[in-house]
């Protein structure tokens, strides 16, 4: 018997179909309870919103096109539901509406549980679990994303090797400095501007005012959890040379430590040269020294 309704459905033209569907919902919609129905949408809606460009997919990207970026958006459903008057018209009945709705704070209940107990877990592993595309899971997440006024296109994400081995010179150092108020790092590029940075840094935690400021390992910060980020974690006063505008030891160190906020200073601001030439070998070793004591000079008069 199934066969030949399949049979039937499949002859009837495009519109009668959806007429049809259509119907059919609204039976079950008429002789169900809220569970029943919510249970159908949780069936339905991952084969919906899967892989492929689907209708369900193209739909909720129409509803979520103008809401992305509105932190705000709330209704009688919860700050995330997606369905605002504007989209009412797209369906067929109030009530599917709200089961739709319904569904969405389902889906965001077991995303948020996925992500407590999966700290870290990337936005592909996470639509994978929920089977789900990334595209509808940034929708699901767009409120995290907004509360840091920032959308999901201002990063890049990247895995970084976990390693166990432990330096134990860098370790002891980390814990001997650690009473030290001000935290210095530098950017440690390898051309002309971040060998100066580099350089400067070097001169301030060294040579000018060894007593009050610690010279950070940037690139251990970055890349383990242990004493070099313990150091920006605890410190009064962290601030990062930066050779240039584009910012990498602040960017980099707010990768890892979210919460720390950096003061910057961008160091080829703070000595002459002719600012078309990159590498460290276009000036001389003691233009290089000079000028990167002259950095260190004048942040140290502002420490
Ligand atoms: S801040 Fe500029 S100089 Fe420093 S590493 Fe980045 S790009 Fe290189």
């Amino acid at each position: 018997m199934l066969n030949d309704l399949e049979k039937e459905f499949d002859n009837l033209p495009k519109e009668e179909k959806a007429k049809a569907v259509e119907q059919i919902l609204d039976r079950f919609i008429k002789h169900s309870d809220d569970a029943e129905k919510t249970q159908l949408m949780m069936n339905v809606m991952p084969k919906m919103m899967g892989n492929e460009m689907s209708m369900m997919k193209i739909m909720c990207q129409q509803m979520m096109a103008p809401q992305i970026g509105n932190a705000k958006t709330s209704n009688t459903h919860g700050s995330n539901s997606c369905c605002s008057d504007k989209n009412e018209s797209m369906f067929s009945t109030v009530e599917i509406k709200n089961i739709f709705d319904d569904w969405v704070l389902q889906v965001q209940e077991e995303i948020n549980n996925l992500r407590t107990e999966n700290k870290g877990i990337s936005k592909e592993e996470l639509a994978q679990k929920i089977k789900i595309s990334v595209e509808s899971l940034e929708y699901f997440i767009k409120d995290d994303i907004a509360n840091e006024n920032l959308t999901s296109s201002d990063f890049e994400v990247i895995k970084i090797e976990k390693i166990n081995n432990i330096c134990p010179m860098c370790e002891d150092y980390a814990k001997e400095q650690t009473k030290k108020p001000v935290v210095i790092m530098s950017c440690e590029g390898a051309c002309l501007r971040g060998e100066i940075s580099r350089r400067a840094a070097n001169h301030i935690c060294h040579d000018l005012i060894p007593a009050k400021t610690v010279r950070l390992c940037l690139g251990g910060a970055f890349t383990k959890d242990g004493g070099q980020r313990n150091l920006v974690k605890n410190a009064e006063r962290v601030i990062a040379l930066e050779g240039c505008f584009i910012k990498c030891a602040s960017r980099m160190i707010k990768g890892v430590v979210p919460d720390a906020e950096p003061e910057v200073i961008i160091t080829d601001k703070l000595f002459t040269f002719d600012t078309n030439i990159f590498g460290i070998n276009e000036m001389t070793k003691e233009e290089i020294h000079d000028n990167s004591l002259e950095v260190a000079k004048k942040i140290v008069e502002q420490l």
